[in-house]
């Protein structure tokens, strides 16, 4: 039997605004506990809350930049549960009314790409933290986060397989950090993805009985959870059982998926419209405005790239694929007339170490501006580029200023002509049997005393400068 599966991905994109969703309280990460709570988010009676529009000025943003419509009336509605993080007893949520209905986004996977359908994006506020790990045989609650904007980016069940719903999750991040709406920090929970997995006899019309995976936070886990998932349902199916419908937890140590509750509906949860809380109206004045400083998006910046700045199209669209890696090629371009140069360090030699590590730009140690610094000095010739990638590495390891490990470590190029000479001279007198051979046609042989003055230098040698010595010196 073959089989096919259908994913649809929640993800909860925090917004980067200052103030929570519906109060003054700061939505700064990491304080201490409990210190940035307002009454409103403490769920005081008699409190009541404002909503926050710069919120959704950033959720029009995405929905601008997915082709989607744009509400300009939404409302928000309260969806009911108890839990200690959540003092209010409800959540306030859009459940009738979203800001965004029906955008898409395009997702590339290995050889193919392909449109993904974004249902809707609605608003709605996060809840705050249970701590179980503070204090002996207690749990604490931290409200901190309680009332963080979120946008709940909700997508039609259209994607195939695990490899897809990573492609689909890595293009919202890519999306949503461009616009400047959330700063993409997995490990902070600043994105976080609850995973819908059915399968169906292929070609099948009707969608099988879906589990929903909840709050996975990595790219890896994604992958890991659903492949799991798709081969726990074929087993049950296969040996005459049926998937329930539940929500179900991933369990990273064990790489499993394991049975958290069973699934509730939305009638559960007694959705009714808040009654604290006027629709918001969003004037065309107001999305006129938002259009028009809409920031550039990866596309626009690849064809830019390779246009106006000519560089090559792979290399535009791996600088192009992160905000911060075309961060670092505008900044360092900026300081070189070599635009070309900075592709080359940003495509070779800094993505071959990101690779080697396996991680993102972000989480490096570069910063722009240190990158910059190192293209400025590997243009004014201050370092020679044998020395930069040492320079690179060193930067990559401690976070270092790069002018401050040229100067610390003496690695400024040697320019000298008179002592580069001397050195050459010197290489040349303890290798006669290289340079009778070199004499006598074998010209391969150049490179050899090339090498030998920058090892005698350290690498420090202008390269330039010695072939041009060294091309006198062995005629
Ligand atoms: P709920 O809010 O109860 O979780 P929704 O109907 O809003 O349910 O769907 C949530 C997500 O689940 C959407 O991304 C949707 O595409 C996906 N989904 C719905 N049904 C299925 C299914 N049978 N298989 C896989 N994904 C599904
Ligand atoms: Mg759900």
């Amino acid at each position: 039997m073959s089989w096919e599966t259908v994913i649809g991905l929640e993800i909860h994109v925090q917004l980067s605004t200052k103030s929570k969703l519906f109060s003054g309280g700061s939505t700064e990460f990491g304080a201490e506990s409990n210190t940035h709570v307002d009454l409103v988010d403490m769920g005081l009676p008699g409190v009541l809350p404002v909503a926050n529009r710069e919120a959704f000025y950033k959720a029009i943003r995405f929905g601008l930049a997915t082709g989607a419509n744009i509400n300009q009336t939404s409302s928000f509605d309260r969806k009911n549960y108890f839990y200690p993080d959540l003092p209010k007893g409800y959540q306030i949520t859009q459940m009738e009314q979203p800001i965004i209905e029906n955008g898409s986004i395009k997702i590339s996977v290995d050889d193919y790409e392909k449109k993904i359908n974004i249902t809707r994006a609605h608003l709605e506020e996060d809840a705050g933290k249970s701590i179980h790990d503070m204090f002996e045989g207690e749990t604490g609650v931290d409200l901190n986060r309680a009332g963080t904007p979120l946008l709940e980016i909700v997508s039609e069940p259209e994607i195939s397989s695990a490899k897809e719903a990573v492609a689909y999750f890595k293009a919202i991040r890519q999306l949503v950090t461009f616009l400047d709406i959330c700063d993409g920090n997995m490990a902070q929970g600043s994105m976080r993805c609850d995973v819908n997995v059915s399968i169906r006899k292929s070609g099948d019309k009707e969608l099988g009985i879906r589990a929903e995976l909840k709050n996975i936070n990595s790219f890896k886990f994604i992958e890991k959870a659903i492949n799991f998932e798709i081969n726990r349902q074929i087993k049950l199916i296969e040996n005459g059982e049926s998937v329930v419908q539940e929500t179900r937890l991933y369990d990273s140590d064990k790489n499993e998926t394991r049975s958290m509750r069973s699934k509730e509906e939305a009638n559960d949860y007694r959705y009714f419209p808040c009654p604290d809380l006027l629709p918001v109206i969003i004037s065309d004045k107001e999305l006129k405005e938002i259009k028009e400083n809409l920031p550039e998006l990866p596309e626009e910046k690849e064809i830019r790239y390779v246009n106006e700045i000519g560089l090559e199209e792979s290399e535009a669209t791996i600088i192009a694929s992160s905000k911060t890696m075309a961060n670092m090629f505008e900044e360092a371009s900026s300081k070189t007339d070599d635009a070309g140069l900075v592709a080359k360090w940003l495509v070779g030699d800094v993505s071959a170490l990101l690779n080697k590590n396996n991680i993102d730009i972000d989480e490096s140690n570069l910063s722009p501006e240190n990158f910059g610094k190192l293209i400025e000095r590997i243009s004014d010739g201050t370092i020679s580029g044998k020395i930069a990638k040492s320079v690179l590495e060193e930067v990559w390891e401690t976070a270092s200023d790069v002018d401050q490990i040229i100067e610390s470590k003496g690695l400024i190029q040697i320019q000298d002509e008179n002592l580069l000479e001397n050195v050459a001279k010197k290489i040349i007198e303890s290798n006669p049997d290289q340079v009778k051979a070199y004499k006598s046609g074998k010209d391969k042989l150049f490179g050899f005393f090339v090498g030998q003055v920058m090892k005698e230098t350290q690498g420090k040698a202008n390269p330039k400068t010695v072939n041009e010595i060294l091309i006198g010196l062995l005629k």
